[in-house]
């Protein structure tokens, strides 16, 4: 009988854009560990924008997960000058550095821009210069991350849009649902975010990789967003943001 050819096992969850929105995070984990997830990957910006950074930080944590570092975190953990920043995102820059405890701030500052993952790479907005958290939306700025792209699949977040890009001769891109991943081609795929999705549907984004099978699928889950506008608004901190969990957006 002909031997099969050993993939390694393992299901991961990869997740990230979770901005401090508990109940979004606790839905994700309890979904992925219900889909026979065994390991988590991050790629970035656990705090941010909403209520809980020091619980997020902590469930983060005791997941395990590999985890790079996002920009959010940089903000709220780093000793940016946080002038000329979106008001907004600098208030609650401002608010989250205040709620986190020294280990917590140690901890985001000690995260990687990138790294690997079991054959596949993580990084929060792009491999050409993950420092500089440029944004990829088109084929043209994924092409230049492509250029750094080291293993056939790498997850990425940022944007809070779940688009997957994949390379061939050229550069296809789209939103997708599941992709069977092949050999000889590269995929760079943003999975979405946690805390509060961008693309027009409110509900916490994250992906599975199986990688014996090599499908990666892309999950969509209700979650409490009532809890997660309360802490917002109990915290003091801007309507606008309790508003836009809403509207996904
Ligand atoms: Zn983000």
């Amino acid at each position: 009988m002909m031997r099969k050819l050993e993939r390694p096992k393992g299901r991961y969850a990869i997740f990230g854009d979770i901005h401090s929105n508990l109940p979004a995070l606790e839905a994700v984990v309890a979904d992925a560990r219900a889909r026979g997830c065994d390991r988590f990957a991050c790629v970035g910006d656990i705090v941010g924008y909403n209520a809980h950074p020091c619980e997020c930080v902590d469930l983060v944590r005791s997941l395990n997960a590999v985890t790079v570092k996002g920009n959010h975190d940089e903000y709220c953990a780093g000793d940016v000058d946080l002038e000329g920043f979106h008001p907004l995102a600098a208030d609650v820059a401002a608010w989250t550095r205040r709620q986190l405890r020294p280990e917590q701030i140690e901890y985001l500052r000690s995260l990687p821009l990138e790294a690997q993952v079991d054959g596949f790479t993580i990084v929060h907005a792009t491999l050409d210069t993950p420092a500089k958290w440029g944004y990829v939306f088109d084929r043209f700025e994924a092409e230049q991350s492509f250029v750094y792209q080291k293993t056939t699949v790498c997850f990425f977040g940022h944007t809070h849009v779940p688009l997957a890009f994949e390379k061939t001769s050229e550069v296809r891109f789209g939103l997708y649902n599941r992709i069977q991943i092949a050999l000889g081609r590269r995929y760079f795929i943003n999975v979405g975010s946690v805390g509060q999705p961008r693309d027009g549907d409110p509900r916490a984004a994250y992906v599975t990789y199986d990688l014996e099978t090599g499908v990666v699928e892309l999950h969509r889950l209700e979650y409490d967003i009532e809890a997660a506008q309360r802490a917002i608004l109990e915290a003091g901190l801007p309507e606008r943001l309790a508003q836009r969990l809403a509207l996904g957006r």
